[in-house]
């Protein structure tokens, strides 16, 4: 696990002044990795490039000569010791009174006038299942005799998702069809989903892999992760009700799943770490999936939020609503280095930029749900917006915006940017 150093300093502040402003996502001790290019560019051959996240402004890295690639992945699979480096040079660099402000500020791009795209080349996802909370009240759903399964406590529950369909904020995606089956039908019908659902997520992109064959320790598992975006794992509820069983979801889900822009590291993570602790009750995490330092500080310390605007709330120049707000300390049952540690434990192999879902990070509390599943008890008690518009699942025109941000005493706010999507018919 990372230590703190001088680029978590709260003392530091940038030559970019929009980085100094009080509730900014991306202040200097932040710095996020994405990919960048200028927005309508899409015509030209102009492609994309890594760039830093700094106050409304992108920095290119390769203009700046700290990097000579525009390949994340490349910049992932390097060893903890050159990407500290890396982050070093670059708030240095970025601090106020550098030396290279007159030079740098020529390779600034802002925000508004960027085009992003999915910040690495995703060769596998898989996606876990650690919101106990979420766990629990979607199993009563679907089995209200045994909600969690005897392997929940024991074992960190995943599948292999898909990667192909896998989307960055912005993202606008059909609604999917497929076989869904009523309760009480004989026979399933075909059509659109009805039942069409978000999952609130943090998405954990692993930085150097490992070889075939040789498990990742839990006690080396963080330096195998690169960063942490949000992710909108989108499922088709009546799909999933009626295919999941024995081999689990597949056509409900594999159709679209969104990621924030920016990769924010697990370095810059180092001041929003929480102890990891089961309840008493609870069977403590086999030896391979425990160490003192998971212990101490494994669990994350991050808010997350979920807003909606509807096609009408957009068409009136009404803003986005928030559904929930949690903390993802309250929501997982498994640390990020468990699922590093389990993962690769049989000799399974992740490589750079591989994806791995955290599963819906759903609060103890009903207001703190991360899914309409949840928030409307399975689509039985209807939310009423603002303006007076009522939700059980998502309906064609919805967009669903996820936004995450750390904050705590001693340190300076960081956020993790947001992931938006849209439902179109
Ligand atoms: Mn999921």
């Amino acid at each position: 696990m990372t230590a703190l150093n001088a680029t978590h300093d709260p003392k530091l502040r940038s030559w970019v002044a929009s980085a100094n402003a009080a509730g900014t996502d991306f202040p200097i001790q932040n710095l996020p990795f994405g990919r960048f290019r200028a927005a309508g560019s899409s015509n030209s051959d102009e492609g994309f490039r890594i760039g830093v996240a700094i106050g409304d402004q992108v920095l290119d890295l390769k203009a700046v000569g700290l990097v000579d690639t525009d390949d994340m992945n490349v910049l992932m699979n390097a060893s903890v010791k050159d990407r500290q480096a890396l982050r070093a040079a670059i708030s240095a660099g970025l601090a106020e009174g550098s030396d290279k402000q007159a030079a740098w500020s020529k390779a600034l791009l802002a925000q508004a006038q960027a085009e992003m795209t999915v910040p690495c080349r995703i060769g596998d996802y898989t996606d876990f299942y650690t919101g106990i909370h979420h766990a629990t009240t979607i199993g009563k759903l679907f089995r209200p005799d045994q909600p969690l399964m005897p392997n929940y406590k024991w074992v960190p529950i995943g599948y292999h998702g898909r990667a192909s369909s896998i989307g960055v904020s912005g993202q606008v995606f059909k609604r999917p069809q497929g076989q869904t089956k009523a309760p009480d039908a004989v026979t399933p019908s075909f059509g659109p989903s009805k039942r069409l659902d978000y999952e609130l997520e943090l998405g954990f992109l692993v930085g150097q892999g490992n070889a075939l064959g040789q498990p990742i320790a839990i006690g080396e598992a963080e330096d195998h992760l690169f960063g942490v975006t949000l992710l909108n794992d989108w499922s088709a509820r009546d799909l999933q009700a009626w295919e999941y069983q024995p081999l689990g979801p597949f056509l409900a889900k594999n159709f679209a799943s969104t990621l924030s822009p920016w990769i924010v590291t697990m370095e810059a993570l180092a001041p929003f770490r929480a102890k990891f602790e089961r309840p008493a009750e609870d069977p403590q995490p086999l030896p391979y999936l425990d160490s003192a330092s998971n212990r101490e500080g494994g669990a994350l310390d991050i808010t997350l939020e979920v807003l909606l605007q509807t096609a009408k709330m957009r068409a009136e120049g009404v803003a986005p609503v928030r559904l929930t707000r949690g903390n993802t300390t309250e929501a997982a049952y498994w640390t990020a280095a468990q699922l590093v540690a389990h993962h690769t434990v049989n000799g399974c192999n992740l490589q750079p930029g591989d994806l791995l879902g955290s599963g819906t990070l759903s609060g103890p509390k009903p207001d703190e749900a991360g899914s309409l599943m949840e928030l409307t008890l399975g689509g039985k008690q209807p939310i009423t917006l603002p303006n007076g518009e009522k939700r059980t699942f998502l309906e064609d025109g919805d967009t669903l915006i996820m936004r995450g941000y750390c904050e705590r005493a001693g340190a300076v706010r960081i956020g993790l940017g947001e992931v938006a999507g849209t439902v179109s018919a």
